[in-house]
């Protein structure tokens, strides 16, 4: 299946909605709309010539293990060299340790090429970035200069080793264990399972940040620290020393992403060190996972991308029948299947669901630059705040969006949509686990009212509120879209309105949250979508009105966000009505009955 990166879309939604320049500027890094732009391309050349070919292929052979050594598929090694090669491991890393501190509103684009090219060739890298995130932040000098440098080249890679047995979401259960030595290192014992990129064929050596108790700890979630266990120790002149007392026991035969080896990993006395201190390892394990969910909504956002290629190009092709009107193509058999209404419904909701979960990616990676690198502390807590409110939504409704997308195309493609060789099959495959892992999207949808939500008492999203309510007021000063506007702005003091009312209720009764939770961030994600759709169609009204050539292009957003706000943006109203429904109708029902 080819994949090409969705260039012009990204320059609009970088340029165009977020002024990409001004942020880089801003952030004083030194990037410029040229430079942002070659690498952009550099970007989609790789990722559509030298990864999505490895795609299919990469489902079909997964990853083997033999005498306790994976063997990923063809053609991912040298591919991995090539993406070290040529610097796009070190893209977001920071300069201190070699990286080329490129901002995530530019890298997001880039890691959402690597996502629809290649889902499983992606997991390596993306676990890495995080690891490395971690260990910037709260890692010892020493650890930093033994590791860091190495891993954020990419000839080193990084692992999250959170999931045992027993512990899953809850990682209160949590039982491997860290006994502190003479030295200051400790000996790490356990079984973690699941474990992306545990074990590998192209990288030297793979950091693990490990999750485990140590003796004194204090029982649950406040006795948990964060070691750094290599595979190989490191040497004092940084190459891979002494192997480490680890192995990889098993890998998952899965569902999807079969090209990323799944790993059970066996720590036998390993020797590790801490990372931040003792019994704060899951506030340091914060900083990978937000990262992580992050890219695990970008995961969403790249299949879905590829799903619509996909589906868009077969329905052009694909002749079936003559439009309900009469023929549209007299001269072919049949007429090509985008005629049919029904289709038209399946590609529109791909293609908005799509590029609208684009622009939400783009506005939440600008917050997270800023979190971490704006001037002013003011400013750096505020951008926190919000990425803090946006991160459980990206990474659920990206998540569950790219699933939905992936099966319009099984769907687009009829028959052949469950047909291997056409490749939609596996993409829905492929983006199942991303609804599932790094906190599967109920516990997102939990994280969004508990924490975010209740934790303020709604003041961040009603600051986010007011924020797309005065685009929606900009907006309505265009006749073209006065309509469109008084649509989004009801929207958006309904969800005001809403999330009072789940906020009271929660505090009433409990059970409200969780019962809640999935309906409420389904609601919020399509108004937040509705507020950025009214956005892009008031920046390609302005396109249109000053003449600045493309019409097709902008003409086509104006038809995309028409079609979102009457289409897709009424399945918030269903959420709504769900969520008012209650908990009680959830929790009253003795658990002897659901067997009935
Ligand atoms: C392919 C793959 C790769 C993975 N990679 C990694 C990795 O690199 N590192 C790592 O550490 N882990 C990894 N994981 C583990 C993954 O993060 C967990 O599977 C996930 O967090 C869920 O845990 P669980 O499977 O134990 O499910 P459980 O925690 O047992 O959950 C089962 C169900 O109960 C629900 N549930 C649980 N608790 C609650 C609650 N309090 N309220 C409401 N609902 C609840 C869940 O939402 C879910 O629907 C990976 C898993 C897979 C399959």
């Amino acid at each position: 299946m080819s994949y090409q990166a969705p260039l012009r879309d990204m320059r609009f939604v970088l340029h165009e909605l977020f002024d990409v320049a001004g942020h880089c500027e801003r952030l004083g890094n030194g990037l410029d709309r040229e430079l942002i732009d070659g690498v952009l391309e550099e970007a989609a050349a790789f990722t559509g010539n030298e990864i999505a070919p490895l795609n299919r292929n990469s489902d079909e052979e997964g990853c083997r293990l033999e005498n306790g050594k994976v063997t990923t598929p063809k053609g991912f090694r040298a591919a991995y060299q090539q993406y070290v090669d040529n610097g796009w491991a070190s893209m977001t890393g920071p300069t201190d340790f070699g990286g080329q501190g490129f901002p995530q509103l530019v890298a997001f684009a880039f890691h959402e090429m690597l996502m629809g090219a290649s889902l499983s060739f992606r997991i390596y890298s993306g676990l890495t970035e995080g690891a490395v995130l971690a260990l910037d932040k709260h890692g010892s000098d020493e650890l930093k200069r033994d590791y860091l440098g190495k891993m954020v080249s990419g000839q080193w890679t990084g692992t999250m080793c959170l999931t045992e047995p027993q512990a899953g979401t809850d990682l209160a259960l949590l039982r491997t264990r860290a006994e502190p030595q003479a030295d200051g290192s400790y000996r790490v014992t356990g079984n973690k399972i699941f474990i992306s990129g545990g074990e590998q064929d192209f990288s030297e050596n793979i950091v693990h940040l490990v999750l485990a108790r140590l003796p004194d700890a204090p029982a649950g979630v406040k006795g948990i620290s964060l070691l750094l266990v290599p595979k190989f120790i490191a040497n004092a002149d940084g190459t891979p020393g002494a192997k480490n007392a680890l192995s990889c026991g098993a890998i998952e035969h899965k569902m999807g992403i079969k090209g990323a080896s799944t790993c059970v990993m066996n720590f036998d006395g390993a020797t590790g060190w801490l990372v931040g201190e003792a019994n704060q390892g899951l506030a340091c394990m914060f900083t990978m996972m937000n990262d992580a969910r992050f890219q695990v909504g970008l995961q969403g956002l790249g299949i879905g991308e590829a799903a619509f290629q996909g589906a868009l190009r077969y329905a052009r092709e694909r002749l079936q029948s003559r439009g309900l009107t009469g023929a549209v193509a007299p001269e072919k058999a049949a007429d090509p299947i985008i005629v049919h209404p029904d289709v038209r419904r399946m590609l529109l909701t791909q293609k908005t669901l799509v590029e609208g979960c684009r622009m939400l990616a783009a506005y939440t990676a600008r917050q997270l630059d800023l979190e971490h690198g704006a001037e002013e502390p003011a400013a750096r807590k505020a951008a926190g705040k919000r990425a803090a409110l946006l991160i459980p939504i990206v990474k659920a409704f990206f998540t569950d969006m790219g699933q939905e997308v992936a099966s319009h195309a099984v769907q687009v493609y009829g028959g052949h949509g469950f047909i291997r060789e056409w490749g939609m099959e596996q993409l829905m495959r492929d983006s199942r686990i991303t609804q599932l892992y790094e906190g599967t999207n109920g516990i997102q949808a939990l994280d969004l009212i508990r924490r975010k939500l209740l934790g303020d008492g709604g003041a961040e999203l009603n600051a986010l509120i007011d924020e797309l309510a005065a685009h929606a007021r900009d907006a309505a000063a265009q006749p073209a879209l006065t309509e469109s506007a008084r649509l989004v702005e009801q929207r958006l003091q309904q969800w005001r309105e809403l999330a009072a009312q789940v906020i009271a209720n929660s505090q009433a009764d409990a059970q409200e949250i969780g019962a809640a939770s999935v309906d409420f961030l389904q609601y919020s994600a399509y108004v937040l979508l509705a507020g950025f759709w009214l956005q892009a169609a008031a920046t390609a009204q302005q396109a249109l009105d000053a003449g600045t050539g493309e019409a097709a292009f902008y003409q086509a957003k104006l038809h995309s966000a028409d079609f979102y706000l009457r289409r897709v943006l009424p399945r918030a109203s269903s959420h709504r009505e769900a969520l008012l429904g209650g908990a009680d109708c959830l929790m009253a029902m003795a658990e002897e009955s659901f067997a009935f």
